[in-house]
């Protein structure tokens, strides 16, 4: 092993055959042949088998294997053989359930691999970061993740956070020069460790180890990127429906001990109706139904670019009421154009599209000086291929580029020194040496710039750039200082600059985010806007993307004057925030929320972490968002689409929506199922559906009609009801009632049909068979009835369902017409051939079952509706 911290940078390159400008791409796809990707070895997962055999641990399984034997030395083999069934398709249903929410974790781990900004060919390119090779040349700065271990080469006040590897959560100062052969891992400051995060400043490192060679790799650490599939909903379930098992157990063994010791009846029946009662009572399916229902959720998410990183915010999500978001790149397409220049010479409008170097600038006249300090003063880069022109860096940067070459500009200089910009100066500076001696050139907004420039006249460039920020472009300001010395910092740029002019950039509002504020404001959403962009043209864009209160705006400084209890007052009413750095966003997420309200919060740097932790949800941005933001979100935006959350919102409000379905769907037919046998029993009545049927039905419906609700599309008009209140429980009191009436139907209309057709003068099978058809047909209208909470089940779209809903239906009544006519099967159940008019009787018990709960809705959404 080479001690690269111990070595110079020189000794670093040569001892890995590179240089300081990095590797050829031909080098580096050869060495990524010899040496393989720089990934982590992926951590084994259960295969398939024993993912299979898992399903069989728990408690139901164990009571329904011991029900088996029990039955199987009674010789009553088809009750075993109904028993393991179940015992079956409920691991296939656990199965099934895991292996969709692995699926979905693995497509966002893929979704989140990390990208790196290299030096090949000499050139700037971004990089997947599992394309990196020893030699490469890293850049990196603050908010970004190392993507490889790194020797460091140059640094420019550079500090990471190495608590992965160290556990030291206090970032660690580094420089690129040599340190002690035998110091510790956390005292190397001349290098950097893969996974670790950069909390500040820039550097340039030489990868020096990939993949399982990183100390990260060799520890045998790996990040978990994604939590696990639960949330407080399912979790909060999963325990309810341990206990629920647990008593409905007890309770069976009681029942079991008063039918045979009081009721007197045979062991054997009594036996096998209380198993039934048991496994119709015990929702065994519910918590991993709910666990399909996220997980389905959170592809249908991903699939609109939405990446949920912690599964609990999903839920969340769809409860949001404000969202707040950045605005360039965001709800604009961060595609800029310089429109227009204006020096104390005179204004200039600039022709030409894109980030293309061709246009006009009328009138003619000389920008040579603006256009230079444009050019030097940047990082970004423009690519033509083929008459397309792309920016590999800051896209205002890249239009800053294409505007100095519409002028002619392409000046070559060295550059010595940078004052990198950052969100709470709002400038950036660069000293070069070239043609034109040695000059620093700065740009950045214009109230930061004017103050450094010497000889002009404020308050006349104030209002110019006012006027051009009200057009809704983004203005900057730049300036030029003549320099002896060969570092520069921001004390020194205090003044004594000279004034260049000012230019103004069009950044189009993206038009899907104009229609996902109107989208939004529909939910009842607020929109907000914080950006570090001038009030003007914040303003001006905000009124473009159709936010309720435009003309209202707190600047950074305004909030800074308030206290939190004024700005918790203040802060409802106002959409546009402009001006604030990223320490603001903390506060404004806060006041939100002391106003009752449930945020969301867009952000990208480094310090906007704090107030992604603090939102409700915390979205960062997939594209220009640093691995910091990312890491402590909620949600990635894989496009940076301010369209995207609206979707986002949207499945979240499904996803929901689809887990009370689910609850309100398995609980009644639970307890409906059980409740036949157990008041039969109780009050000494003739079972009105066999043991050995309840098995039947809980298994046919248990594997269809519940896992059906998981796949259940968002509902018409979910973008136009209010957001539910913050902390609103999903389990609320009239889903409780539900579960109650429904219980209550199903009894009636089961015991009424038995009643019926023994009045009827029929064989206690048949009586039998109508019953359990009932229960079935019940439980299938009850299925389409839950599926629209919000609107009417009597539409020709409600009634046309989905083909997923169809599907089952068929499946279901295939199975109930051969378990009614099919004569094996009739030996087995005990079942007689019903009739056809006492089929349709039946069906129209289902039906009316239908209209009643459907107009107790009615009755119940109306009464919500009215003030
Ligand atoms: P948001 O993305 O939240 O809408 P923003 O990206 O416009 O905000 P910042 O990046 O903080 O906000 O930029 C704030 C201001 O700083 C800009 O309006 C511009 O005047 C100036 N600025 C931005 N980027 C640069 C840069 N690379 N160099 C110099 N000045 C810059």
């Amino acid at each position: 092993m080479t001690a690269f911290h111990h070595l110079d940078v020189a000794e670093c390159l040569a001892a890995t055959q590179s240089a300081s400008d990095g590797l050829t791409s031909a080098e580096a796809s050869r060495r990524l042949d010899e040496l393989g990707p720089n990934r982590l070895p992926a951590v084994r997962t259960r295969g398939p088998m024993r993912r299979f055999f898992d399903q069989f641990n728990n408690v139901l399984i164990y009571v329904l294997l011991g029900s088996a034997i029990i039955t199987g030395a009674m010789q009553h083999w088809v009750d075993t053989g109904v028993i393991l069934a179940v015992v079956f398709a409920n691991a296939a249903i656990g199965f099934l359930q895991e292996g969709k929410a692995e699926a979905a974790m693995v497509a966002i781990r893929k979704m989140l691999a990390p990208r790196a900004a290299v030096l090949r060919d000499g050139l700037r390119l971004s990089v997947d970061g599992a394309a990196l090779v020893p030699g490469d040349v890293v850049l990196l700065e603050a908010g970004d993740k190392v993507p490889a271990d790194l020797r460091i080469l140059v640094a420019r006040s550079l500090s990471a956070q190495e608590a992965i590897l160290t556990g030291e959560s206090v970032p660690v100062e580094k420089a690129p020069d040599p340190v002690a052969m035998d110091a510790p891992l956390g005292d190397r400051r001349s290098m950097l460790w893969s996974g670790t995060l950069v909390t500040h400043g820039s550097a340039r490192g030489l990868v020096v180890a990939t993949g399982a060679a990183t100390e990260i790799g060799r520890i045998g650490g790996l990040l978990a990127d994604v939590d696990e599939l639960t949330t407080p909903l399912v979790a909060q379930m999963d325990h309810f429906a341990r206990w629920l098992s647990l008593f409905i157990l007890l309770a069976s063994a009681l029942l079991l001990v008063h039918g045979t010791f009081v009721g007197h009846h045979a062991f054997p029946d009594m036996f096998m109706a209380v198993v039934g009662v048991a496994v119709a009572a015990i929702p065994e399916g519910l918590p991993a139904v709910m666990t399909i229902a996220l997980a389905i959720g959170v592809q249908a998410m991903a699939r609109r670019n939405a990446i949920v990183r912690r599964l609990p915010a999903i839920e969340a999500i769809g409860s949001v009421s404000v969202i707040c978001t950045d605005k360039t790149g965001t709800l604009t397409r961060n595609e800029m154009v310089v429109v227009v220049a204006e020096t104390p010479q005179g204004i200039f409008t600039i022709s030409g599209d894109g980030y293309a170097p061709e246009g006009t600038i009328t009138p003619a006249g000389d920008l040579g000086r603006l256009a230079c300090a444009a050019a030097l003063c940047n990082d970004a880069h423009l690519r033509g291929k083929d008459g397309r022109w792309t920016v590999e860096g800051d896209p205002m940067e890249g239009a800053l580029l294409a505007f100095a070459r519409k002028v002619g500009s392409q000046p070559a200089a060295r550059r010595l020194d940078t004052v990198p910009f950052d969100s709470r100066h709002r400038f950036m500076a660069v000293l070069t040496e070239g043609e034109g001696g040695r000059l620093t050139h700065v740009k950045g907004a214009p109230e930061r710039v004017l103050m450094m420039c010497a000889g002009i006249d404020l308050h006349h460039w104030h209002t110019r750039a006012e006027i051009m920020a009200r057009r809704g472009l983004r203005v900057l300001a730049l300036a030029e200082r003549a320099e002896t010395g060969i570092e520069i910092d921001e004390t020194t740029l205090q003044g004594g600059l000279t004034f260049l002019g000012l230019v103004g950039l069009i950044d189009p509002p993206r038009t899907e985010a104009i229609a996902a504020v109107a989208e939004c404001r529909a939910a009842g959403i607020r929109v907000k806007m914080i950006t570090g962009d001038h009030a003007g043209t914040a303003t001006a864009i905000a009124a473009q993307v159709g936010l309720q209160t435009p003309d209202r705006v707190l600047t950074g400084s305004e909030i800074d004057g308030l206290d939190d209890a004024e700005l918790a007052l203040e802060v409802a009413g106002v959409d546009v925030f402009a001006r604030t750095s990223p320490e603001h966003k903390l506060r404004l997420v806060a006041a939100l929320q002391a106003n009752g309200l449930s945020v969301a919060m867009t952000g990208d740097g480094v310090n906007d972490a704090p107030a992604l932790k603090r939102a409700d949800v915390g979205i960062a941005m997939g594209q220009k968002g640093s691995e910091a933001a990312k890491e402590v979100a909620d949600l990635v935006l894989a496009d940076d689409n301010f369209a995207t959350i609206a979707a986002a919102v949207r499945e979240g409000r499904t996803v929901r929506d689809n887990l009370r379905k689910v609850i309100g769907f398995e609980l009644p037919t639970s307890a409906g199922e059980a409740g036949v046998i157990v008041v039969a029993l109780l009050l000494g009545l003739s079972l009105p559906v066999t043991a050995v049927q309840i098995l039947w039905v809980n298994l046919i419906t248990g594997i269809t009609l519940g896992l059906a609700l998981a796949f259940e599309p968002t509902e018409a008009g979910t973008m136009s009801r209010p957001p539910p209140g913050r902390d609103a429980p999903i389990l609320s009191g009239a889903l409780g009632w539900h579960v109650v009436l429904v219980t209550g139907l199903f009894l009636a209309a089961v015991f009424g049909v038995f009643a019926y057709a023994l009045d009827r003068g029929y064989s206690l099978a048949l009586a039998q068979t109508m019953a359990m058809n009932t229960l079935v047909v019940l439980e299938i209208f009850h299925l389409f009835f839950i599926r629209n909470i919000h609107g009417t089940s009597l539409t020709w779209s409600a009634v046309r369902g989905t083909p997923v809903i169809w599907t089952v239906t068929a499946a279901i009544t295939a199975a109930q017409v051969a378990v009614t006519y099919v004569p094996l099967l009739q030996k087995v159940f005990g079942t007689e051939p019903v009739a056809l008019s006492d089929g349709l009787l039946i069906v129209g018990v289902g039906a009316a079952f239908l209209a009643l709960i459907e107009i107790e809705k009615q009755i119940r959404l109306g009464l919500r509706g009215r003030p």
